[in-house]
């Protein structure tokens, strides 16, 4: 097993606050080893250990790989236009799925798979180093199936989202569209998925829908995660929060009693600034749920049509500039917060014993990542201890 040892870190982030100071467990002058897929030594840089191979961070930071619990990366075709008109004037309209719709179920096994691993690819660079997508471009058991049997290939975080839009054919029939995603559909996708998703939103799925979607994929072993509460207030969160969903997703128009409810159970809320930037629309306060002492994560949602950022960089930089978190609070959210939201311990934070997932910041500490926006300040990624090019 060849180990690595990278000395001089300047500010290493560990998001354990028994390894150093602060809720980031910060520490300074640090260095660490990987070995094999684990970090298996944390301290002072003077007293790192000697290893196969030395890195020198020469100043820079390190922290935890990023974890997006929140994307949507199966998918095919082009909304280019779409996003140019709505930025030219044009109100955004959720009927636009339908066309990623189309063009996903006419694409091939493989340019899906290939889309999702250039995908990826793209995030690692960011530091990403663990991805949550979701189904719900096909629509049809088909298609929903094949999408998560070819996520399920290439990551962990796979999630059932037949219940993204009622399905074109079934315009007139929302109710037989419920069943047959709590039905056959289901069937078909638990195999592949560990998640069931719904988007409860007006002009998408109700509560009683929404809850009998969640229910069905709970029975069949999938923990549920909600869209709520973005484009209006609604009963998302709240549904969330009753069936002990691992998240709440979007959260941007809440009112005092759903952030109450949040507060009070282990549904963490998962905020996705990439959706209000890209269609100039109100952020979430995500201070009023920190200070009402809410586990708050933050992800890209990255799709091609509100959301078409795989950059968590971006989404910290914009949830510090406009949502009122502190650059730790934004930092912690997009790592640690994001584990949560997915349920994992072992991602999240760097801590001897622990998998390597992290990256080397080309700035002496990391709130350069919001004090910088729009710099490529990752320099270095290891995901579970490999480097990623
Ligand atoms: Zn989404």
């Amino acid at each position: 097993m060849p180990s690595t040892v990278l000395t001089h870190i300047n500010t290493l982030v560990t998001n354990d606050p028994s390894l150093g100071t602060g809720p980031l467990g910060r520490l300074q002058d640090a260095a660490l080893v990987i070995e094999d897929d684990r970090v298996v030594w944390i301290g002072a840089s003077s007293r790192a250990p000697a290893t196969d191979s030395h890195i020198d961070a020469a100043g820079r930071s390190v922290i935890p790989g990023f974890v997006d619990s929140h994307a949507h990366l199966l998918f095919a075709g082009d909304r280019t236009a779409e996003f140019h008109a709505r930025m030219s004037g044009e109100p955004y309209e959720a009927g636009g799925i339908a066309t990623t719709v189309a063009a996903t179920r006419a694409a091939p096994d493989d340019e899906l798979a290939a889309r999702l691993a250039h995908f990826r690819r793209e995030m690692a660079r960011q530091g990403t180093t663990t991805v949550e997508t979701k189904s719900g471009y096909g629509l049809t058991v088909r298609d929903e199936a094949r999408a998560l049997r070819i996520a399920a290939e290439q990551l962990d975080e796979v999630t059932f989202l037949g219940a993204h839009i009622v399905a074109p054919e079934y315009r007139d029939d929302p109710a037989g569209y419920v069943d047959l995603v709590t039905g056959p559909m289901l069937d078909a996708c638990a195999p592949h998925a560990r998640w069931v998703d719904v988007f409860c939103e007006r002009g998408a799925f109700g509560a009683d829908q929404a809850r009998a979607v969640l229910l069905a994929g709970r029975a069949r072993g999938l923990r549920p995660r909600v869209h709520a509460n973005q484009l209006g207030p609604g009963p998302g969160v709240a549904l969330a929060v009753e069936l002990g969903a691992a998240s709440a997703d979007h959260c941007t128009h809440l009112t005092d009693a759903d952030v109450a409810a949040l507060a009070d159970g282990p549904t963490v809320a998962t905020l996705l600034p990439g959706c209000e930037f890209s269609t100039r629309s109100p952020y979430p306060d995500a201070r009023r749920l920190l200070d009402a002492g809410v586990v708050v994560a933050l992800a890209t949602d990255c799709n091609p049509g509100s959301s078409f950022t795989s950059s968590m960089p971006f989404c910290l930089a914009v949830a510090v500039r406009e949502m009122g978190m502190t650059p730790d609070e934004a930092l912690w959210s997009a790592t640690a917060g994001g584990a949560a939201a997915l349920e994992r311990a072992d991602v999240g934070r760097i801590v001897p014993g622990g998998r390597a997932d992290l990256a080397l910041l080309d700035a002496p500490d990391p709130v350069h990542l919001a004090y910088r926006p729009g710099v490529p300040l990752v320099s270095a990624v290891w995901r579970e201890g490999a480097r990623v090019d």
